[in-house]
């Protein structure tokens, strides 16, 4: 029997987000032989995109565009994927652990009559060809492993955990399928605008580098010579609630159980004590970087690297010596 898969693609900026290329890895984990993988891509002006994806192991590409799709909005892309969903009947479905891979990825489940399987960090495949599908649960302190009692699935992904999905090797596209969705008339609500807080700066959940301070930064000026070592890699800057709370900066910035999860190659945290709140959102990083004044910080448990310091004379050696090196 086929299988049909469905990505649901994720795009900023008029780039494909990388969440979407693992998605892509996870489907093509659980595909075998005949199985065929699609992906659906919503919103307006998409015609560089669909051919960015179509260069992708996929069976077809599903434009489908409209006004009213430009900015995400559950109901209109629930609305705009529900013939395809009807048409496909797909065995499963798979999603970012996103911001609106989260919110898209139950209502989708609700309509198909789908079980759903959250914040997957692995696949595997027993020996009688059950797909085991694995998550972090109670703050990362233990795995789970899951499988479905039946299809259709629905999946969504952390970002950072799968390998990203590569072009074909032959350079040959998949077909692209166009159709329009539902006008901005038709629905209850309307996303007229977003307005982006962090315009420019590095995507916290994407990023290979994230450099988070804590309360130990004291102030939005300490927040300063993070933002300095963050650009010279290439990273982002990220937060404790600690640091949240006292108004050093935004809570978009939130690491941890009621923030972002992140999952970067490097985690460099400044001034963070290190509570079981706070290492649900970044114990899964690669490798933990502890910059702490306290020798009994928690964090220096978790961390594979710690330094006993003032992050104010640590951080900037630190950007002085990685500049020279970069230089
Ligand atoms: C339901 C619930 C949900 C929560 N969700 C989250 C969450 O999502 N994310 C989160 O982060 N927290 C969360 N918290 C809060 C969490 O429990 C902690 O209070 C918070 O993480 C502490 O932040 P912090 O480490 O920045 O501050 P603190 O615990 O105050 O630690 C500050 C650290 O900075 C160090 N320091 C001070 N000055 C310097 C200096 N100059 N140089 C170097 N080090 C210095 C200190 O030694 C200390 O270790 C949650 C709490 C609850 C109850």
């Amino acid at each position: 029997m086929r299988n049909t898969y469905l990505i649901v693609a994720e795009h900023r900026d008029g780039k494909l987000r990388r969440v979407t290329l693992e998605a892509l890895r996870a489907a093509a984990a659980c595909a075998a032989g005949e199985d065929e993988i699609h992906a659906a891509l919503l919103g307006e002006g998409l015609d560089d995109l669909a051919a960015e994806l179509a260069a992708y192991p996929v069976a077809q590409v599903h434009v489908i565009e409209s006004e009213s799709l430009r900015n995400y909005n559950p109901e209109a892309y629930v609305q705009a994927l529900a013939p395809l969903l009807a048409s496909l009947r797909p065995d499963g479905l798979f999603l970012g652990h996103t911001a609106a891979g989260r919110d898209l990825a139950p209502a989708l489940a609700a309509r198909l009559s789908a079980g759903q399987i959250s914040d997957v960090t692995g696949i595997e495949r027993e020996d009688d060809g059950r797909i085991v599908f694995v998550r972090p649960i109670y703050a990362g302190k233990a795995i789970e492993r899951r499988v479905f009692g039946s299809a259709p699935r629905v999946v969504t992904v952390r970002p950072n955990n799968f390998l990203a999905a590569e072009p074909r090797e032959d350079g040959t596209a998949a077909p692209i399928a166009r159709s329009a969705a539902a006008s901005a008339s038709e629905l209850r609500t309307v996303v007229r605008d977003v307005v982006r807080k962090t315009a420019g700066r590095i995507d916290l959940a994407e990023a290979k580098i994230v450099i988070s301070g804590g309360r130990g930064v004291k102030s939005a000026e300490g927040f300063r010579p993070l933002e300095e070592l963050a650009e010279l890699l290439g990273g982002a800057v990220g937060a404790s609630r600690g640091a949240c709370d006292a108004g050093y900066c935004d809570y978009g910035l939130q690491i941890g159980q009621t923030g972002k999860v992140v999952t970067p190659e490097i985690y460099i945290a400044c001034g963070i004590s290190g509570a079981i709140q706070h290492l649900a959102g970044m114990s899964g990083s690669r490798i933990i970087v502890a910059i702490n004044k306290d020798p009994e910080a928690p964090i220096f448990q978790l961390a594979d690297y710690g330094i006993v310091g003032d992050l104010f004379e640590v951080v900037p050696l630190l950007t002085q010596e990685f500049r020279k090196a970069l230089a």
